[in-house]
């Protein structure tokens, strides 16, 4: 996808499932603290021109009354009432028009990371591809022997490190599924 038309989201406490899996998918996501008033998670939304994503329909409709004040396009707030991510992320590609085709990888191909810049799903940094030998401690040791490459996330309070493990089947699988839905819709 291109870095410049990726839309920024800001997901509401709640959301924290989806929301570290469209940091995998590269989409920066603010997850917001869950001691926020909405008219803080909204102000932020605003600064930062996120998306922001609620299944609180009260919240959802305040924010749409404040976007058509000042004349903001209401695809800046979703509603989405859903508990699933495959349900969720169907909802939020079918609005904002994103093919969910651009972020399923080939089967066996270990690149999620080349293919889309996933950021870091506990804090929402960039990460960098390192070498096996630097983090190597840091990882369980059937991890260092079966996989090759390896990301670490770039903010140093975090530094979460990264590889194609069995998960990644899973993302893919959901990801198709996004796909069949939307086509058969
Ligand atoms: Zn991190």
């Amino acid at each position: 996808m291109n870095e410049n038309i990726s839309p920024l989201f800001i997901v509401d406490a709640m959301f924290g499932k989806l929301g570290k899996f469209l940091r995998l998918l590269g989409f920066d996501t603010e997850i917001a603290n869950s001691d926020l008033k909405d008219s803080q998670i909204f102000e932020i939304a605003l600064k930062t021109n996120r998306i922001l994503i609620t299944r609180d329909k009260k919240f959802y409709e305040t924010a749409q009354s404040q976007l058509k004040k000042r004349n903001l396009s209401p695809n800046m707030a979703l509603f989405i009432p859903f508990q699933e991510i495959v349900e969720e992320l169907v909802e939020i590609f079918s609005i904002l028009g994103i093919d969910p085709e651009s972020f399923i990888w080939k089967e066996g191909e270990d690149i999620p990371f080349q293919s889309f810049q996933s950021r870091c799903s506990m804090c929402n940094h960039e990460l960098i591809i390192v070498e096996k030998i630097s983090i190597i401690e840091k990882i369980p040791l059937n991890s260092a022997t079966n996989f090759m490459k390896f990301w670490q996330c770039t903010n140093d309070n975090c530094g979460k490190i990264y590889w194609i493990g069995r998960h990644w089947e899973d993302i893919r699988n959901k990801l198709i599924k996004v796909k069949r839905i939307m086509q058969d819709r």
